[in-house]
């Protein structure tokens, strides 16, 4: 590791640990851990020599741990397979490049959460050693995500804009993330004050399939969103609706809303 490197691995560090007391003070065990999670995840990238500016370059950090990548016929997205010499990482051939690379992230968080490979910083293995598979699958997504989307990084690039589906395309070019991991990772992290809302069509009317900050189902159900007008011809679109009135249930409450639109099967809606 260079000087530069040590530097910038010193200062991430600190950065994290002051995250980790942050979420120690609001007494969340699960916070805490989850930028302690973060915390191994950057230093073991800045140790391969990966900086925390995306695009990371993941091949590399997957070849410092000793683990080869193969791309195959798969019935899940991805896996680790491991014998008593070789640890390789395994993904489904058909994904498009972004949901690869995604997987790929997920995958190597898995190895070193878990420490499956041997790695230069000590691991939180024993603190998440009761966890449910659940549970280890959302940290593995929160470290694929803090490699894509490093979050000090995220908020120098978002924080001072105005939310928009805009700087989410930007975002997701640069991490070669896809739209809607980008902009969840934006707010799932406080960087806007905005909820995001995956949507289809049916009927005449738009129906909330889930939504960040997650919802009940019951409170999905009951979010209405005005249609946006579209055209075939002109997918994927994007609509901005200014001011218009959404109704939860019986209350209606007025927001922007702009829609991000592939297909009638599929949009985002982002409301602030
Ligand atoms: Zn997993």
């Amino acid at each position: 590791m260079s000087s530069r490197q040590g530097q910038e691995a010193r200062e991430l560090s600190r950065y994290f640990e002051l995250l980790f007391d942050k979420a120690k003070e609001q007494r969340s065990p699960r916070r805490a851990l989850e930028a302690e999670a973060r915390r191994q995840i950057r230093l073991i990238a800045a140790t391969a020599g990966i900086p925390a500016v995306p695009p990371p370059d993941l091949r590399k950090l997957a070849a410092c741990l000793g683990v080869s990548i193969r791309e195959t016929s798969l019935a899940m997205k991805g896996r680790v397979i491991q014998d008593t010499l070789t640890t390789a990482i395994e993904i489904e051939k058909t994904l498009d490049e972004s949901e690869k690379t995604f997987v790929l992230a997920h995958e190597i968080a898995h190895l070193i959460l878990e420490n499956l490979v041997p790695t230069p910083h000590p691991s939180i293995r024993s603190a998440i050693g009761t966890f449910s598979y659940t549970e280890i699958e959302r940290l593995c997504d929160i470290c694929a995500e803090e490699l894509l989307l490093p979050l000090e990084w995220l908020r120098d690039w978002v924080d001072p804009r105005v939310p928009s589906f805009t700087v989410v395309e930007e975002v997701a070019h640069i991490s070669r993330c896809q739209i809607e991991t980008a902009a969840s990772v934006i707010i799932k992290n406080g960087l806007w004050s905005a909820k995001l809302y995956w949507c289809s069509w049916k009927n005449g009317a738009t129906i909330v399939d889930r939504s960040c900050p997650p919802d009940e189902p019951a409170v999905l159900a009951s979010v209405r969103l005005p249609l946006p007008r579209v055209t075939q011809a002109s997918l994927p679109s994007r609509v901005v609706q200014r001011d218009v009135a959404v109704e939860f249930g019986d209350q209606r409450c007025r927001y922007h809303v702009e829609w991000f639109i592939f297909s009638r099967e599929k949009a985002l809606a982002l409301l602030y």
